[in-house]
């Protein structure tokens, strides 16, 4: 079993699950993009009748032009959602992951968070592990090998997700990327993500 946590198929934030047999279960994930807090008027209120599987993809950027405190009020109530429906959220984060450990703290969540595409350092990735949240690799693996080795050298697999993003790659080839960089094999890769996958299903 292959869990993508985190990919896009047509404008949809998706979580993809690929068996042995190419056989795709894929989940769709909702919530407003960081980059699009300031037209989601419309947005918050579909997503307070009921979220079906999980919130994503939502966070923080600071790169991206949309306010930051429009960026943070619009996360604390994706927060207040995840909370109320005991849904896990997929967390696209640039440069604010000391924003988003504070916000944790704060609002005490106790949903699995995703910290989705992570590139940051290992000291940052140990900030977010001790806040209870889980990290998904993807690009990382292909553009920054030195830093990837360092992160699988030091996360524990038990907070280890994979993801093909916008990447248009095969999600099997992710998880091999992964094994050639890390001291797992594909087999044991696997089946610890599946784990995974099924203690963030489970938290509802
Ligand atoms: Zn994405």
């Amino acid at each position: 079993m292959f869990v993508d946590i985190h990919t896009h198929i047509d404008n949809q934030s998706v979580i993809k699950i690929v068996d042995e047999n190419f056989k795709e279960k894929v989940l769709k994930t909702e919530g407003v993009h960081p980059w699009k807090v300031c037209a989601c008027d419309n947005e918050i209120p579909r997503l307070r009748l009921g979220i079906t599987a999980a919130i994503g993809e939502v966070g923080l950027d600071k790169v991206h032009k949309e306010t930051f405190e429009r960026q943070v009020e619009v996360f604390e109530e994706m927060i207040r959602l995840s909370e109320s429906y005991r849904k896990p959220m997929i967390v696209h984060c640039v440069r604010a992951y000391s924003e988003i450990i504070e916000i944790r703290k704060k609002t005490k969540a106790t949903m699995p968070w995703v910290i989705h595409g992570f590139n940051s350092s290992v000291e940052t990735m140990r900030q977010l592990l001790k806040h209870n949240m889980y990290i998904s690799l993807g690009e990382v693996l292909y553009r920054n090998e030195i830093q990837a080795v360092e992160i699988l050298k030091n996360i524990p697999v038990e907070r280890l997700f994979l993801e093909t993003d916008v990447s248009g790659r095969d999600i099997k080839d992710v998880y091999a990327k992964a094994v050639t960089l890390s001291r797992w094999d594909l087999e044991f890769l696997c089946k610890k993500i599946f784990e995974n996958y099924g203690r963030l299903e489970t938290t509802h």
